[in-house]
């Protein structure tokens, strides 16, 4: 188990008799433990040391209050930092453009990243919290079963999904879900694209045809939150190449320690919009800034 930074702080400042101000020097002694932690979270090496720069510039000459210890001052100052860079404005977690319907979200990501699970939870969601009317299109024309498994669970939470044709192409399912949504009077259609098990070309190449066909107001990349740091540099390719406008995060129901939340958001300036928690149609959650904070401080 990993020694939590609470822990560690409060026996780095037991040796440490500064009263009334934090030093630079118990500052310094005490961001030593939070880099350490970060790392251990799982926080990329670059973005851990901007963060603790920046907490070393609020820690320092700050008057520490009676009731707490300089280790719970900093490690408090620690966890408003975190906060603050996890949410961003906060105000795109857990919310899609989806007005002018009907509008189009694009679903990317790795094959075996929750891809096809999330786009159904969403659905589920928009249908059940926001009322509503919901078209789920598959585009992954080399697995027929992920094809499948949509109109599986579209028919299990009650959504529904484009007929399928086969030996179409993405471009020709996105072209037919667009014209469907409009003519069905969808307020929503989501575009489930091909997975691959690593960025290729040919798998950019299809979504970018893909999101030029469509427009979509919103493109969310799904990726796997226990890969770590795999998971935010698969977020800067598909950013720089296609262009997202959020980011859902599987399996946090894991014990990853959250740490490649803070890389996500620090690197791509994207928001995490939601969170999945397991298998479950029901278990998708809007992004919790302080439990990942939380969660990285142990
Ligand atoms: P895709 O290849 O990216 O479309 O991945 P799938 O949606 O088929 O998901 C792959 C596996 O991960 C399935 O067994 C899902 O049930 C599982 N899965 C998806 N999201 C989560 C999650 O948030 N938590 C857990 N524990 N499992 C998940």
């Amino acid at each position: 188990m990993f020694e939590s930074l609470s822990e560690r702080l409060s026996g780095v400042f037991e040796r440490l008799t500064s009263r009334g101000a934090l030093t630079e020097d118990d500052v310094r002694t005490a961001l030593r433990e939070v880099r350490v932690a970060l790392l251990e979270a799982d926080v990329s090496l670059p973005v851990a040391r901007d963060f603790v720069r920046r907490v070393q510039e609020k820690a320092t000459g700050q008057a520490v209050t009676k009731s707490v210890t300089p280790g719970q001052q900093v490690v408090k100052i620690v966890h408003d930092e975190l906060v603050a860079v996890l949410a961003g404005d906060g105000a795109e977690i857990g919310r899609l453009k989806i007005d002018n319907p009907p509008a189009p979200i694009l679903m990317v990501g790795l094959q075996g990243s929750g891809k096809t699970t999330t786009t159904a939870k969403l659905a589920k969601r928009l249908k059940e919290v926001e009322h509503k009317r919901v078209l789920m299109a598959s585009l992954d024309t080399n697995r027929p079963a992920a094809m499948e498994q949509l109109e599986i669970l579209g028919r299990q939470i009650g959504v529904d999904t484009l007929p399928i044709v086969k030996g179409e192409t993405a471009q020709a399912i996105a072209r037919r879900a667009k014209q469907q949504a409009l003519l069905g009077g969808y307020d929503v259609y989501m575009l489930d694209t091909a997975g691959r098990l690593h960025i290729d070309a040919e798998l950019i190449q299809q979504a970018a045809e893909v999101r030029d066909i469509v427009s979509p107001r919103e493109t969310l990349l799904v990726v796997d939150g226990l890969t770590g740091q795999v998971a935010v540099e698969v977020a800067e390719e598909f950013d720089d190449k296609i262009g997202i406008t959020g980011v859902v995060m599987t399996r946090m129901d894991g014990d990853g320690r959250g740490g490649a939340a803070l890389s996500m958001r620090a690197v791509t300036g994207k928001p995490i919009k939601f969170v999945g928690t397991g298998e479950k149609m029901d278990a998708l959650e809007e992004f919790h800034p302080e439990r990942i904070a939380g969660r990285i401080l142990g």
